[in-house]
Protein backbone atom coordinates (compact mmCIF):
# COMPACT_ATOMS: atom_id res chain seq x y z
CA UNK A 1 0.00 0.00 0.00
CA UNK A 2 2.52 2.88 1.14
CA UNK A 3 5.29 3.84 -1.22
CA UNK A 4 7.68 3.67 2.10
CA UNK A 5 7.65 -0.02 1.55
CA UNK A 6 10.33 0.26 -1.16
CA UNK A 7 12.30 3.44 -0.60
CA UNK A 8 15.85 2.75 -1.28
CA UNK A 9 18.63 3.61 -3.15
CA UNK A 10 16.99 5.76 -5.70
CA UNK A 11 15.56 7.95 -3.21
CA UNK A 12 18.97 8.14 -1.56
CA UNK A 13 20.74 9.31 -5.10
CA UNK A 14 18.41 11.96 -5.25
CA UNK A 15 18.22 13.53 -2.00
CA UNK A 16 22.22 13.52 -2.07
CA UNK A 17 22.28 15.53 -5.37
CA UNK A 18 20.12 18.36 -2.80
CA UNK A 19 22.54 17.90 -0.14
CA UNK A 20 25.51 18.33 -2.42
CA UNK A 21 24.15 21.70 -3.12
CA UNK A 22 22.84 22.77 0.21
CA UNK A 23 20.52 24.81 -1.22
CA UNK A 24 16.75 23.24 0.26
CA UNK A 25 14.75 26.33 -1.22
CA UNK A 26 13.00 25.81 -4.35
CA UNK A 27 13.45 29.28 -5.54
CA UNK A 28 16.48 31.33 -5.79
CA UNK A 29 20.43 30.53 -5.49
CA UNK A 30 20.70 30.16 -9.13
CA UNK A 31 24.66 29.65 -8.63
CA UNK A 32 25.06 27.64 -5.63
CA UNK A 33 22.28 25.30 -7.07
CA UNK A 34 23.86 24.38 -10.14
CA UNK A 35 20.57 23.78 -12.15
CA UNK A 36 19.13 21.46 -9.45
CA UNK A 37 15.33 22.40 -9.22
CA UNK A 38 14.02 19.39 -7.59
CA UNK A 39 10.52 20.82 -6.63
CA UNK A 40 9.86 21.94 -10.38
CA UNK A 41 11.22 19.44 -11.77
CA UNK A 42 8.88 16.95 -9.84
CA UNK A 43 5.78 19.34 -10.99
CA UNK A 44 6.45 18.81 -14.39
CA UNK A 45 7.09 15.64 -14.36
CA UNK A 46 3.83 14.12 -12.25
CA UNK A 47 1.99 17.04 -14.14
CA UNK A 48 2.98 14.55 -17.64
CA UNK A 49 2.30 11.49 -15.46
CA UNK A 50 -1.37 12.88 -15.11
CA UNK A 51 -1.57 13.99 -18.71
CA UNK A 52 -1.99 17.64 -17.36
CA UNK A 53 -0.32 20.61 -18.33
CA UNK A 54 0.36 21.87 -14.82
CA UNK A 55 1.52 21.01 -11.08
CA UNK A 56 1.39 22.58 -7.94
CA UNK A 57 3.46 21.16 -5.30
CA UNK A 58 2.54 21.85 -1.82
CA UNK A 59 3.62 21.08 1.96
CA UNK A 60 0.58 18.21 1.69
CA UNK A 61 -2.54 16.59 0.80
CA UNK A 62 -4.38 18.88 3.12
CA UNK A 63 -2.74 22.36 1.80
CA UNK A 64 -3.31 21.02 -1.63
CA UNK A 65 -7.33 21.00 -0.85
CA UNK A 66 -6.92 24.45 0.34
CA UNK A 67 -4.50 25.79 -2.15
CA UNK A 68 -6.49 24.75 -4.96
CA UNK A 69 -10.11 26.11 -2.97
CA UNK A 70 -8.59 29.57 -2.73
CA UNK A 71 -7.66 29.99 -5.90
CA UNK A 72 -10.95 28.25 -7.10
CA UNK A 73 -12.45 31.50 -5.41
CA UNK A 74 -14.12 29.79 -2.72
CA UNK A 75 -14.69 31.42 0.86
CA UNK A 76 -16.93 32.48 3.97
CA UNK A 77 -20.93 31.47 2.50
CA UNK A 78 -19.89 28.92 -0.04
CA UNK A 79 -21.06 25.24 0.56
CA UNK A 80 -18.87 22.49 -0.71
CA UNK A 81 -20.42 18.97 -1.22
CA UNK A 82 -18.18 15.75 -0.56
CA UNK A 83 -18.79 12.93 1.01
CA UNK A 84 -19.20 11.34 4.05
CA UNK A 85 -16.76 8.51 3.71
CA UNK A 86 -13.42 10.12 3.56
CA UNK A 87 -10.46 11.16 5.19
CA UNK A 88 -10.99 14.21 8.00
CA UNK A 89 -8.47 16.55 5.73
CA UNK A 90 -11.39 16.78 3.10
CA UNK A 91 -13.78 18.96 5.30
CA UNK A 92 -11.19 20.24 7.57
CA UNK A 93 -9.55 22.28 4.31
CA UNK A 94 -13.09 23.25 3.90
CA UNK A 95 -14.26 24.49 6.87
CA UNK A 96 -10.63 25.92 7.18
CA UNK A 97 -10.77 28.13 3.96
CA UNK A 98 -13.93 29.47 5.65
CA UNK A 99 -16.84 27.25 3.37
CA UNK A 100 -19.20 24.55 4.54
CA UNK A 101 -19.12 21.06 4.04
CA UNK A 102 -22.70 19.80 2.71
CA UNK A 103 -22.00 16.16 2.95
CA UNK A 104 -23.63 13.41 0.40
CA UNK A 105 -24.38 9.54 0.33
CA UNK A 106 -21.15 6.95 -1.26
CA UNK A 107 -22.94 4.10 -3.37
CA UNK A 108 -21.06 0.66 -4.12
CA UNK A 109 -17.82 2.55 -6.17
CA UNK A 110 -17.73 3.68 -2.18
CA UNK A 111 -16.86 6.98 -3.68
CA UNK A 112 -19.84 9.51 -4.10
CA UNK A 113 -23.47 9.02 -5.45
CA UNK A 114 -23.99 11.14 -8.32
CA UNK A 115 -28.10 10.81 -7.48
CA UNK A 116 -27.58 12.12 -3.78
CA UNK A 117 -25.09 14.98 -4.86
CA UNK A 118 -27.49 16.22 -7.35
CA UNK A 119 -30.64 16.60 -4.41
CA UNK A 120 -27.76 18.14 -2.29
CA UNK A 121 -26.98 21.14 -5.02
CA UNK A 122 -27.94 24.22 -3.77
CA UNK A 123 -27.87 28.22 -5.15
CA UNK A 124 -25.40 28.06 -2.48
CA UNK A 125 -22.89 25.21 -3.61
CA UNK A 126 -19.84 26.71 -5.50
CA UNK A 127 -17.98 23.40 -5.30
CA UNK A 128 -17.89 19.64 -5.50
CA UNK A 129 -14.99 17.20 -4.19
CA UNK A 130 -15.41 13.41 -5.27
CA UNK A 131 -12.77 11.30 -3.24
CA UNK A 132 -11.44 9.01 -4.73
CA UNK A 133 -11.26 6.39 -1.98
CA UNK A 134 -9.00 3.53 -1.70
CA UNK A 135 -7.07 4.10 -5.10
CA UNK A 136 -10.20 3.34 -7.34
CA UNK A 137 -12.56 5.95 -9.22
CA UNK A 138 -15.63 7.95 -8.46
CA UNK A 139 -18.28 8.28 -11.00
CA UNK A 140 -16.31 11.02 -11.73
CA UNK A 141 -18.04 11.10 -15.68
CA UNK A 142 -21.38 11.87 -14.29
CA UNK A 143 -20.26 14.09 -11.14
CA UNK A 144 -18.76 16.05 -13.88
CA UNK A 145 -21.40 16.13 -16.05
CA UNK A 146 -23.58 17.09 -12.88
CA UNK A 147 -21.31 20.02 -12.29
CA UNK A 148 -21.33 21.34 -15.65
CA UNK A 149 -25.10 21.34 -15.69
CA UNK A 150 -24.79 23.62 -12.80
CA UNK A 151 -22.07 25.45 -13.75
CA UNK A 152 -20.30 24.49 -10.38
CA UNK A 153 -16.64 23.24 -10.87
CA UNK A 154 -15.63 19.79 -9.61
CA UNK A 155 -12.02 19.49 -7.62
CA UNK A 156 -10.82 15.35 -7.49
CA UNK A 157 -9.52 14.37 -3.77
CA UNK A 158 -6.93 12.17 -5.31
CA UNK A 159 -5.06 11.85 -2.46
CA UNK A 160 -5.65 8.12 -2.27
CA UNK A 161 -5.50 7.67 -5.51
CA UNK A 162 -2.53 8.38 -7.48
CA UNK A 163 -1.41 6.40 -10.43
CA UNK A 164 -5.27 5.56 -11.24
CA UNK A 165 -7.19 6.21 -14.13
CA UNK A 166 -10.69 5.91 -15.47
CA UNK A 167 -11.07 4.39 -19.10
CA UNK A 168 -7.16 5.75 -20.03
CA UNK A 169 -7.77 9.09 -17.84
CA UNK A 170 -5.85 9.67 -15.02
CA UNK A 171 -7.66 9.94 -12.10
CA UNK A 172 -7.25 14.01 -11.10
CA UNK A 173 -7.50 15.30 -14.22
CA UNK A 174 -11.30 15.43 -14.97
CA UNK A 175 -12.36 18.03 -12.51
CA UNK A 176 -11.12 22.16 -12.91
CA UNK A 177 -8.02 20.17 -10.63
CA UNK A 178 -7.12 17.24 -8.53
CA UNK A 179 -5.20 17.52 -5.57
CA UNK A 180 -3.00 14.75 -4.07
CA UNK A 181 -1.18 13.60 -1.13
CA UNK A 182 2.05 12.26 -0.44
CA UNK A 183 1.98 11.73 3.30
CA UNK A 184 3.71 8.43 4.90
CA UNK A 185 0.64 6.03 3.84
CA UNK A 186 0.22 7.29 0.66
CA UNK A 187 0.96 5.21 -3.10
CA UNK A 188 3.61 7.32 -3.04
CA UNK A 189 5.14 9.32 0.00
CA UNK A 190 7.44 12.17 -0.07
CA UNK A 191 7.13 12.12 3.96
CA UNK A 192 4.90 14.62 3.56
CA UNK A 193 3.58 16.42 0.48
CA UNK A 194 1.34 17.30 -1.55
CA UNK A 195 -0.07 18.01 -5.34
CA UNK A 196 -2.41 20.10 -7.71
CA UNK A 197 -3.11 19.05 -11.13
CA UNK A 198 -4.60 21.24 -13.85
CA UNK A 199 -5.16 22.29 -17.18
CA UNK A 200 -6.15 25.68 -16.13
CA UNK A 201 -3.21 28.16 -16.70
CA UNK A 202 -4.90 30.81 -14.69
CA UNK A 203 -5.60 29.04 -11.92
CA UNK A 204 -2.20 27.49 -12.14
CA UNK A 205 -0.99 31.16 -11.55
CA UNK A 206 -2.99 31.88 -8.80
CA UNK A 207 -2.13 28.79 -7.17
CA UNK A 208 1.59 29.09 -7.77
CA UNK A 209 1.54 32.96 -6.24
CA UNK A 210 -0.82 31.90 -3.08
CA UNK A 211 1.32 29.39 -1.87
CA UNK A 212 4.04 31.30 -1.69
CA UNK A 213 2.63 34.42 0.00
CA UNK A 214 1.21 35.94 -3.34
CA UNK A 215 4.91 36.45 -5.05
CA UNK A 216 3.59 37.39 -8.31
CA UNK A 217 6.67 35.15 -9.66
CA UNK A 218 7.28 37.83 -12.65
CA UNK A 219 10.67 37.87 -13.71
CA UNK A 220 12.49 40.55 -12.04
CA UNK A 221 15.78 41.60 -11.99
CA UNK A 222 15.68 42.68 -8.42
CA UNK A 223 15.17 38.96 -7.34
CA UNK A 224 12.37 37.45 -5.02
CA UNK A 225 12.20 40.37 -3.06
CA UNK A 226 11.31 43.13 -5.99
CA UNK A 227 8.80 40.84 -6.73
CA UNK A 228 5.25 42.39 -6.37
CA UNK A 229 1.63 40.94 -5.05
CA UNK A 230 -1.69 40.80 -6.82
CA UNK A 231 -3.76 39.14 -3.89
CA UNK A 232 -2.42 38.14 -0.17
CA UNK A 233 -1.14 34.25 0.02
CA UNK A 234 0.25 31.93 2.67
CA UNK A 235 3.05 29.73 2.98
CA UNK A 236 2.56 26.22 1.03
CA UNK A 237 5.70 25.60 -0.44
CA UNK A 238 7.42 22.08 -0.87
CA UNK A 239 10.79 21.86 -0.22
CA UNK A 240 13.56 20.29 -2.67
CA UNK A 241 14.12 17.09 -0.15
CA UNK A 242 11.16 16.52 -0.89
CA UNK A 243 10.87 17.01 -4.67
CA UNK A 244 13.53 14.69 -4.69
CA UNK A 245 12.25 12.37 -3.15
CA UNK A 246 9.02 12.12 -5.08
CA UNK A 247 10.89 12.46 -8.40
CA UNK A 248 12.36 8.81 -7.05
CA UNK A 249 8.85 7.57 -6.37
CA UNK A 250 7.02 8.80 -9.02
CA UNK A 251 9.95 6.70 -11.49
CA UNK A 252 8.27 3.30 -9.29
CA UNK A 253 4.61 4.55 -9.28
CA UNK A 254 3.64 2.07 -12.45
CA UNK A 255 5.99 -1.07 -10.67
CA UNK A 256 4.07 -0.23 -7.11
CA UNK A 257 0.77 -0.53 -8.96
CA UNK A 258 1.35 -3.62 -10.57
CA UNK A 259 2.68 -5.10 -8.00
CA UNK A 260 -0.29 -4.32 -5.67
CA UNK A 261 -2.98 -5.42 -8.53
CA UNK A 262 -1.24 -8.49 -8.76
CA UNK A 263 -1.20 -8.92 -4.88
CA UNK A 264 -4.86 -7.50 -4.83
CA UNK A 265 -6.07 -10.52 -7.28
CA UNK A 266 -4.26 -13.10 -5.38
CA UNK A 267 -6.04 -11.62 -2.08
CA UNK A 268 -9.23 -11.27 -3.74
CA UNK A 269 -8.99 -15.43 -4.93
CA UNK A 270 -9.07 -16.12 -0.93
CA UNK A 271 -11.54 -13.72 0.02
CA UNK A 272 -13.62 -14.78 -2.84
CA UNK A 273 -14.35 -18.50 -0.53
CA UNK A 274 -16.51 -16.51 2.13
CA UNK A 275 -20.00 -17.42 1.15
CA UNK A 276 -22.56 -14.55 0.35
CA UNK A 277 -19.41 -12.02 -0.38
CA UNK A 278 -19.23 -9.26 -2.99
CA UNK A 279 -16.62 -6.69 -4.17
CA UNK A 280 -16.85 -3.13 -4.35
CA UNK A 281 -17.82 -1.77 -7.92
CA UNK A 282 -14.37 -0.63 -9.44
CA UNK A 283 -15.26 1.00 -12.73
CA UNK A 284 -12.13 -0.01 -14.25
CA UNK A 285 -10.04 -2.92 -13.12
CA UNK A 286 -7.31 -1.46 -15.34
CA UNK A 287 -7.51 1.96 -13.61
CA UNK A 288 -7.82 0.68 -9.86
CA UNK A 289 -4.24 1.57 -8.16
CA UNK A 290 -5.25 -1.44 -5.95
CA UNK A 291 -4.28 -0.15 -2.63
CA UNK A 292 -7.33 -2.01 -0.79
CA UNK A 293 -9.20 -4.98 -1.30
CA UNK A 294 -12.91 -3.77 -0.50
CA UNK A 295 -15.68 -6.64 0.30
CA UNK A 296 -19.21 -6.78 1.22
CA UNK A 297 -21.13 -9.27 3.49
CA UNK A 298 -25.02 -9.54 2.74
CA UNK A 299 -25.75 -7.85 5.98
CA UNK A 300 -24.31 -6.49 9.36
CA UNK A 301 -24.38 -9.14 11.27
CA UNK A 302 -22.30 -11.53 8.87
CA UNK A 303 -19.78 -8.90 8.29
CA UNK A 304 -19.11 -8.53 12.15
CA UNK A 305 -18.92 -12.47 12.36
CA UNK A 306 -16.68 -12.44 9.41
CA UNK A 307 -14.57 -9.24 10.62
CA UNK A 308 -13.80 -11.36 14.46
CA UNK A 309 -13.10 -14.71 12.21
CA UNK A 310 -10.45 -12.69 10.23
CA UNK A 311 -9.07 -11.22 13.50
CA UNK A 312 -8.69 -14.62 15.58
CA UNK A 313 -7.24 -15.99 12.46
CA UNK A 314 -4.13 -13.28 12.62
CA UNK A 315 -5.24 -10.99 9.72
CA UNK A 316 -7.64 -9.20 10.45
CA UNK A 317 -9.66 -6.57 7.93
CA UNK A 318 -10.40 -2.54 8.38
CA UNK A 319 -13.94 -2.12 9.28
CA UNK A 320 -14.50 1.64 7.84
CA UNK A 321 -18.16 1.97 9.78
CA UNK A 322 -16.04 1.73 12.78
CA UNK A 323 -13.24 3.66 11.95
CA UNK A 324 -12.98 6.94 13.32
CA UNK A 325 -10.79 9.31 10.93
CA UNK A 326 -12.86 8.26 8.21
CA UNK A 327 -16.65 7.99 8.48
CA UNK A 328 -18.85 10.56 9.01
CA UNK A 329 -20.97 9.31 12.15
CA UNK A 330 -17.51 8.98 13.88
CA UNK A 331 -16.40 12.12 13.88
CA UNK A 332 -17.59 13.57 17.14
CA UNK A 333 -15.63 16.66 17.07
CA UNK A 334 -17.33 17.34 13.94
CA UNK A 335 -21.10 16.64 14.82
CA UNK A 336 -20.04 18.62 18.00
CA UNK A 337 -18.53 21.12 16.71
CA UNK A 338 -15.55 20.96 18.57
CA UNK A 339 -13.25 24.35 18.04
CA UNK A 340 -10.03 25.80 19.37
CA UNK A 341 -11.62 29.27 19.06
CA UNK A 342 -13.57 30.91 21.84
CA UNK A 343 -15.66 32.19 18.97
CA UNK A 344 -16.79 29.02 18.21
CA UNK A 345 -15.74 29.57 14.36
CA UNK A 346 -15.86 28.03 11.65
CA UNK A 347 -19.17 26.04 13.72
CA UNK A 348 -19.95 29.30 14.92
CA UNK A 349 -20.57 32.76 12.92
CA UNK A 350 -19.51 35.74 14.52
CA UNK A 351 -22.84 37.35 16.46
CA UNK A 352 -23.01 33.95 17.94
CA UNK A 353 -24.89 31.84 15.15
CA UNK A 354 -24.59 28.53 14.48
CA UNK A 355 -23.46 28.13 10.97
CA UNK A 356 -24.06 24.18 10.68
CA UNK A 357 -25.51 21.38 12.53
CA UNK A 358 -24.36 18.04 11.52
CA UNK A 359 -26.72 14.75 12.10
CA UNK A 360 -25.27 11.93 12.43
CA UNK A 361 -28.05 9.97 10.71
CA UNK A 362 -28.03 11.74 7.97
CA UNK A 363 -26.52 9.32 5.52
CA UNK A 364 -28.52 6.49 6.03
CA UNK A 365 -27.74 4.38 2.54
CA UNK A 366 -24.06 5.21 3.33
CA UNK A 367 -24.47 3.58 6.36
CA UNK A 368 -26.65 0.95 5.47
CA UNK A 369 -23.20 -0.08 2.54
CA UNK A 370 -20.35 0.57 5.75
CA UNK A 371 -22.12 -1.32 8.15
CA UNK A 372 -21.48 -4.07 5.68
CA UNK A 373 -17.85 -3.25 4.12
CA UNK A 374 -14.67 -4.69 5.35
CA UNK A 375 -11.25 -3.86 4.22
CA UNK A 376 -7.93 -5.08 3.16
CA UNK A 377 -5.23 -2.81 2.46
CA UNK A 378 -2.95 -4.70 -0.58
CA UNK A 379 0.79 -4.50 0.20
CA UNK A 380 3.29 -3.90 -2.45
CA UNK A 381 5.47 -6.84 -1.24
CA UNK A 382 3.01 -9.38 0.03
CA UNK A 383 4.75 -12.48 0.88
CA UNK A 384 3.75 -16.30 0.74
CA UNK A 385 3.32 -16.36 4.56
CA UNK A 386 1.19 -13.32 4.73
CA UNK A 387 -1.07 -14.82 2.14
CA UNK A 388 -1.47 -18.11 4.09
CA UNK A 389 -2.45 -16.47 7.06
CA UNK A 390 -4.93 -14.31 5.30
CA UNK A 391 -5.69 -18.34 3.91
CA UNK A 392 -6.35 -19.54 7.07
CA UNK A 393 -8.59 -16.56 8.48
CA UNK A 394 -10.43 -16.68 5.69
CA UNK A 395 -11.16 -20.69 6.49
CA UNK A 396 -11.90 -19.38 10.26
CA UNK A 397 -14.52 -16.92 8.41
CA UNK A 398 -16.11 -19.70 6.29
CA UNK A 399 -16.50 -21.97 9.31
CA UNK A 400 -17.90 -18.80 11.64
CA UNK A 401 -20.80 -18.36 8.05
CA UNK A 402 -22.05 -21.57 8.24
C1 LIG B 1 -4.46 11.69 3.16
C2 LIG B 1 -5.64 12.39 2.66
C3 LIG B 1 -5.73 13.79 2.59
C4 LIG B 1 -4.74 14.70 3.25
O1 LIG B 1 -3.44 14.53 2.90
P1 LIG B 1 -2.26 14.93 3.94
O2 LIG B 1 -1.06 14.93 3.05
O3 LIG B 1 -2.20 13.88 4.99
O4 LIG B 1 -2.57 16.28 4.46
C5 LIG B 1 -6.84 14.36 2.00
N1 LIG B 1 -7.83 13.60 1.51
C6 LIG B 1 -7.80 12.26 1.57
C7 LIG B 1 -8.93 11.48 0.98
C8 LIG B 1 -6.72 11.60 2.16
O5 LIG B 1 -6.72 10.27 2.23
Amino acid sequence: MPGFEIFGEEEKKEILEVLDTGVLFRYEFPEQRKGVYKVRTFEEKFAAYCGVKCGQAVTSGTAALKVAMAALGIGPGDEVITQGFTFVATWEAILEIGAIPVFAEVDETLNLDPADLEKKITAETKLIIPVHMMGAPARIEEIKAIGDKHGIPVLEDTAQAAGASLNGRRLGSFGACGTFSFDPVKTMTTGEGGMIVTNDEKLMRDMSEYHDHGHDHAVNPGGRGGEGRSFIGSNYRMMELQGAIGLAQLAKLDGIVASQQQNKKAMKALVARIPGVTFRTILDEKGDNASFLAFFLPDKDKAQKVKTALAAGGAGAICFAENTWHYYPKWEHLLAGATLAKSGWPFVEPGGKKRVVYDAQALPKSAAIMDRLLVYPVPIKLSQERLGQIAAAVEKAVAALS
